[in-house]
């Protein structure tokens, strides 16, 4: 069993379907509600466990029933929870998400993920330094990311950083990061003034850009690669890059070469799709092999 460290976030999914939006000082009635645990960091680490990884989370929740409900998901699902800090000062992180017109709308309060800071890492060097993997995200603050990366650069320790949701990463960073997998709207910001065909073969096996449904495209140093994602029937792609990042980290983990772990992590991801919810669709290892 190969160990995987996350450090990212973690927070509720408060979702609402309704016919339409309300206007600025409407109030309208909604047809359902339900709280689900989320959150990119968490999503991540759950999928990982379910592949089959040891994992732990390094994260911050509020000390609330938010908390407590995300504290139990890591459990029910395998993860370590033992640096997941529950803080006083401040709220689990919400996602307020609105369903409506076929479309989501989304307000994300940081709340407990704003804890995740170097100070923070700095307490958790020992897990870090004992993974076979560091996945990480941004949804913790962008000097938490530059210092993770920086130690696992020092030290040797392989990181895959999964540049979402897009923000600008230093040059520092990319250079020092073992793999980026930015979809391709994220590319674009990553990458900002430069094609993204540029930027897979300036790096080489190491910028892997998601394409949804088509798979995950990449250069090999000869030549661009296009490795195709599996046709299902997709219900609800929610997660999809979730899933595909832990498959991602959990096959290179345990020594598959690229190739075949981009093709584990499209099966992945494409199972997730087929389900609804981000974590309600992550597969087990025995779904995944069954279906290859
Ligand atoms: P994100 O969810 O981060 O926006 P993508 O949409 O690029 O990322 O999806 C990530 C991966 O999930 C894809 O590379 C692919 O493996 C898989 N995937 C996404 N949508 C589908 C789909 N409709 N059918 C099959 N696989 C999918």
């Amino acid at each position: 069993m190969t160990k995987i460290v996350v450090v990212g976030s973690s927070s509720m999914d408060l979702v609402v379907t309704a016919h339409k939006r309300p206007e600025k000082g409407e109030t309208i009635l909604g047809q359902s509600f339900k709280t689900v645990p989320g959150g990119k960091g968490a999503n991540q680490a759950v999928a990982a466990s379910r592949l089959g990884a040891e994992v732990h989370m390094i994260g911050c929740v509020g000390e609330d029933e938010f908390g407590k409900i995300i504290l139990d998901n890591f459990k029910k699902n395998g993860v370590h929870t033992n640096y997941v800090k529950p803080v006083t000062h401040i709220e689990t992180g919400t996602a307020h998400i609105t369903l409506a017109e076929g479309d989501n709308s989304i307000i994300v309060v940081e709340g407990a993920n704003q804890c995740v800071t170097p100070d923070y890492i700095d307490n958790a060097l020992e897990v870090i330094l004992s993974a076979d993997m560091v996945l990480i995200q941004q949804e913790t603050p962008e000097e938490t990311v530059e210092y993770v990366v920086q130690i696992c650069h020092e030290k040797g320790i392989p990181l895959l950083l999964n540049p979402a949701p897009a923000r600008p990463v230093s040059q520092a960073v990319i250079e020092m990061a073992t793999y980026l997998t930015p979809n391709e709207t994220e590319a674009g910001v990553l990458f900002a003034g430069e094609e993204p065909k540029e930027a897979m073969k300036k790096y080489p096996n190491k910028v892997f850009i998601t394409e949804g449904k088509k798979g995950v495209r990449f250069h090999d140093g000869e030549k661009e690669v296009l490795v195709p994602s599996y046709p299902v029937e997709a219900v609800d792609t929610t997660g999809a890059g979730d899933t595909f990042n832990a498959a991602f980290a959990v096959a290179l983990s345990e020594g598959k070469g690229l190739q075949d772990s981009l093709a584990f992590a499209n099966r992945a991801a494409s199972l997730s799709v087929t389900k609804f919810g981000a974590q309600g669709g992550m597969p087990t290892r025995a779904e995944v092999e069954g279906s290859l």
